[in-house]
């Protein structure tokens, strides 16, 4: 028995036997051609069946795992027929008379160089993309036919790394799980894996042998493990194991569109933490009810300058339309500390997570909050929106914000750009600060959202970066619960609403104590939605209750 460790980025068991992927690459041949007109016409007429091709592949990725996959073809699409890339094929064949195929490598080689020279992460990913679309062209030009699994029985796949149309091409009855030996959770492979529920790994490097296929092999995508030639008791452990997690996916298959009801009838939100628009598949699929925490960071984590409100207001209201009329709390800007951008120009600190972060550089800085509260409250008229601030610690910081929304609603009416009136704000209760004035922060606000990762983190004095913390970091700490629970009689002693936003939400052994303190929402990963359902739909608080929130105030659960 050989375990080998990579790193599991779409949960799950496959066992069965290894195949490696093997790719049907072209030969190609350098020749001069007399035609160049034939030549360049052959070279069209491959072109546009790469285009149809794609737009087929487009529609197969939107039906199998939704509209971020599909719009990979897209972009694929534009660029088999973008002007550049054509004009410089044209110059190969009619410039130099290289036949079709030589030419199309050529400029692809050159241009996949041009991306690969960017700074930028997102260019430099492009290059993979414009290589893909031009083997796509030159297989057709040679007529060499790619992927497909020349296997009877379903197999566990090797490879080094698979393209996008690679993943999507395949036949997934034929595939019982994906182990790559490059790259990482983000690759197009793992989102494709995880959003079609296949088990994958990635980066186990050269680990994998060539020697190991066809032989059995268990790919267990929650803990990265590899296992090649299982010995009895480790091939029973992960079948009962595969056994149990089909039976829970079959149970939460069938709980979608159920409501997320205690048996003695209490109801609460169960809602989706986004990172990007283009989450919302995963938040449709999962039967998210609305989102709870949209990270609005990465608008400019991804960008190289400040994001313009224009560009804001897109993004949010794309969410927004998207959520059709269910709630949508975007949160607003929370760079600083761990999340530093360049173009920001933060000062170096000692303790950057104690220091300018999140609210305090809105307020400190308030040209970029209002650009982001205009951008927000113009997207306002899409749906139904509620706007969050981080990292608040006193009353006069939210007072200050809210003045600065008032100022923009203002100057919005005298534009005369509609917004929506009833905009509920909210804030994040994070540090024990805003947790023990709750009571007065509940006069200010629609809505309080506990976010338990900066939570624990201050009230512990234990910084959430630092993996040596290990048990040191404990999210059931009394001190963090009690606070929790501080704040939720707060916001229901002023009749405002109270959710969790922070990992602790998607705690399973905690769903019984939540429901027991009326907490009215979690916010939760897509994938976390329905195991909480199921865990709500299993309490009953009549029971539970007065014994969990004594446990709370007395020693919580043996702390
Ligand atoms: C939190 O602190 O719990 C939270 C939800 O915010 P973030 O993890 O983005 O800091
Ligand atoms: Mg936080």
């Amino acid at each position: 028995m050989i375990t080998i460790q990579g790193k599991g980025v779409s949960a799950g068991v496959g066992m069965g036997p290894l195949y490696f992927y093997r790719r049907a690459t072209a030969t190609i041949s350098r020749r001069e051609v007399a035609d160049t007109v034939a030549e360049w016409q052959r070279f069209k007429g491959a072109q546009t069946t790469a285009i149809t091709q794609l737009g087929e592949l487009a529609e197969k990725a939107r039906a199998e795992a939704g509209d971020e996959a599909a719009m990979l073809f897209e972009t694929h699409q534009m660029m088999a027929e973008d002007l550049d890339y054509e004009e410089a094929i044209e110059e190969k064949i009619n410039g130099e008379k290289l036949n079709a195929e030589a030419a199309v490598r050529d400029v692809a080689a050159q241009f996949a160089a041009m991306f690969e020279s960017m700074d930028d992460p997102y260019m430099q990913a492009r290059s993979a993309d414009v290589k893909d679309v031009s083997d796509r062209i030159v297989g057709i030009l040679s007529g060499v036919v790619q992927g497909g699994i020349a296997s009877d029985v379903p197999v566990l796949l090797a490879a080094d790394d698979l393209a996008p149309s690679e993943t999507v091409q395949m036949d997934k009855t034929k595939i019982l799980g994906f182990v790559t030996a490059g790259g990482s959770g983000s690759s197009h492979t793992a989102i494709l894996a995880r959003t079609m529920g296949i088990p994958a790994i990635v980066g186990v490097g050269d680990a994998l042998k060539p020697e190991y296929e066809g032989r059995t092999v268990i790919a267990d995508g929650a803990t990265g493990d590899v296992i090649v030639d299982p010995d009895d008791m480790t091939r029973d452990r992960m079948l009962k194991k595969r056994a149990e997690q089909l039976r829970l996916q079959r149970l939460l298959e069938t709980l979608k569109g159920q409501p997320n009801e205690t048996k003695d009838g209490k109801s609460i939100r169960i809602y989706c933490n986004i990172g990007s628009p283009e989450d919302l598949h995963a938040v449709d699929v999962n039967d998210g009810g609305g989102i709870g925490l949209f990270r609005s960071e990465f608008l400019y984590l991804n960008s190289k300058d400040y994001p313009t409100e224009d560009e804001q207001f897109e993004a949010y209201r794309k969410v927004l339309s998207g959520m059709d009329g269910k709630e949508v709390i975007i949160r607003t800007l929370d760079i600083g500390a761990d999340k530093q951008i360049g173009y920001f120009n933060l000062p170096k600190e000692e303790n950057p997570a104690m220091g300018m972060r999140a609210l305090r550089i809105c307020l400190t800085r308030p040209e970029i909050f209002q650009t982001q509260i205009r951008a927000l409250y113009r997207a306002s008229a899409y749906g139904k929106l509620g706007i969050m601030f981080p990292m608040v610690t006193s009353v006069w910081e939210v007072r200050e914000a809210k003045r600065i929304c008032t100022e923009v609603k203002r100057a919005l009416k005298k534009e005369g750009i509609p917004y929506d009136e009833h905009v509920q704000l909210g804030i994040m209760i994070e540090t024990p600060a805003a947790a023990i004035i709750s009571d007065r922060l509940a006069k200010e606000v629609d809505f309080f959202s506990c976010g338990t990762n900066d939570l624990t983190q201050y009230t512990l004095a234990c910084d959430r970066q630092n993996n040596d913390l290990g048990r040191f970091y404990d999210p059931h700490h009394p001190a963090v619960l009690r606070l929790i629970k501080l704040a939720a009689e707060n916001a229901h002693k002023n009749g405002i609403w109270i959710g969790i936003c922070g990992e602790l939400g998607a705690d399973l052994t905690l769903t019984e104590t939540f429901l027991a303190m009326g907490i009215d929402e979690l916010s939760v990963s897509p994938r976390a939605v329905l195991p909480l359902r199921n865990a709500v739909r299993m309490t009953d608080t009549r029971e539970s209750a007065p014994r969990l929130l004594e446990a709370i105030e007395d020693e919580y659960p043996a702390n």
